[in-house]
């Protein structure tokens, strides 16, 4: 099949201007949770994002199919039905009161993608895979990539009985509850087989400021981090007297202080050296109900998520980090508990799809930047599994993971015509 100029490619992409517009703003309206919007995962707001791309799918005439995660595919047919596939994707949940963009633009992109092709009149030579993935956002179920590790039969074990931090319910009656099986998923089911995917390309928007920074509106992805995390960490003190001299002291609080900051001596030690990582103490508190004003507290609780693109840093991270707790155990007579811990491997982006993107970034004229990922993504779930990916990253003001997220449609589209181009020089 001979392969459009890139001028078509870019007036095609540019002609789906009010039809992405549209699909944003009523997935806005879906989602509205003042302030921000609210798609909680396997719950109401998650479901309606659903069914407003599954109506979008129907009605460019893309096959639809679920799993039993819930997660939600959307086929464009190729040539050889049975080639490995592309997967385009992201994820359709979002934190609690977050933006509109985190997630929805990479599911959009795939969408606009393919209905591209059908107004070029082209079919792929494999299968495209639009992918609307469940739970990515760990904040609900403290657990990361629930839908895609649930497509690829990689939960960690235990997550089915985790319960959501809101509800109280766990995945398993959240999944249920939203047509999923997770009893096939606890015996083992998975969707795909990743010797079955090509590639697995997903557009997400930037959640740092480089690209506003570099005043460019597409960046290329050079690799994921992967994490240690903590959610359900304390330390252990002892109750006393506001007056108590301070050698008598086993403050809990002072110990999870003083931990914080050596954590981020730490980071920025890493930062001076040029390591990339980051340290998070997302949860970081006494308990309001025993403790106050005249109390030295005898617990302090926190979450920890720690992350990195290098195994080797992450390992020896953790490592610097024993070291941390037993001195402050020693100096304060507290003792930590670090409970349950959980973890993820770093993604690396697959060399021929980055060289592919950044070619088709050149043919359509647009400026790349390449970035490291800050944040987790979907990709890296497929990633850990040997499935070669590729991410691109729109320009998005003002942060993700609230209200103000923003990414500009002509921006979006920029990042369709690198995809689009991409997709018709290699799958056609
Ligand atoms: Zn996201």
């Amino acid at each position: 099949m001979d392969a459009p100029d890139p001028q078509t490619i870019r007036a095609t992409v540019q002609a789906q201007r009010g039809a992405m517009d549209a699909l944003f703003d009523q997935l806005r309206k879906d989602g509205l949770d003042e302030p921000g919007i609210s798609r909680d995962p396997y719950g109401a707001g998650e479901q309606r994002a659903h069914a407003t791309v599954t109506e979008a799918a129907r009605a460019l005439g893309l096959e639809i199919g679920h799993d039993d995660a819930a997660n939600l595919y959307m086929t464009l047919p190729g040539r050889d039905r049975s080639a490995p596939v592309l997967v385009i994707g992201s994820h359709l949940d979002s934190v609690p009161h977050g933006g509109n963009f985190d997630g929805a633009a990479g599911v959009l992109a795939g969408l606009a993608v393919v209905a591209s092709l059908q107004t070029l009149g082209l079919t792929p030579d494999r299968d495209i895979v639009v992918m609307g993935i469940r739970a990515e956002e760990s904040v609900w179920f403290q657990v990361s990539y629930i839908g895609s590790r649930g497509s690829l039969g990689t939960l960690p074990g235990g997550a089915l009985d985790v319960r959501r931090v809101d509800t109280g319910r766990t995945l398993t009656d959240h999944i249920a509850a939203c047509g999923g099986n997770p009893e096939a998923l606890r015996a083992g089911s998975r969707h795909f087989d990743p010797t079955h995917i090509y590639a697995y390309l997903e557009l997400h928007i930037e959640q740092a400021p480089s690209l506003v920074e570099a005043d460019l509106s597409v960046g290329i992805c050079t690799g994921i981090p992967g994490n240690v995390r903590y959610p359900d960490a304390w330390i252990e003190g002892r109750q006393d007297h506001v007056g108590l001299p301070r050698q008598f002291r086993h403050d809990a609080a002072m110990a999870g202080a003083e931990f914080a900051m050596a954590m981020d001596a730490l980071w920025a030690d890493h930062d001076a050296r040029d390591i990339p990582m980051a340290c998070t103490f997302g949860r970081f508190h006494t308990d309001p109900a025993a403790h106050g004003l005249t109390i030295v507290p005898g617990a302090f609780h926190f979450s920890l998520d720690v992350r990195a693109y290098n195994e080797s840093v992450l390992a020896a991270l953790e490592d610097s980090m024993g070291g941390i707790i037993d001195g402050i155990e020693q100096r304060r007579a507290v003792r930590f508990h670090l409970g349950s811990r959980t973890s993820a491997a770093p993604a690396r982006v697959d060399a021929a799809i980055t060289a592919g993107l950044v070619t088709a970034a050149g043919r359509q004229s647009i400026s790349m930047l390449q970035i490291g990922s800050p944040a987790s993504h979907d990709a890296a779930a497929f990633g850990a599994e040997g499935v070669a990916i590729g991410m691109l990253f729109i320009r998005n003001e003002n942060g993700s993971h609230n209200p103000n997220e923003t990414m500009t449609t002509g921006d979006f589209l920029d990042g369709v015509q690198i995809a689009l181009q991409w997709v018709v020089s290699t799958f056609l």
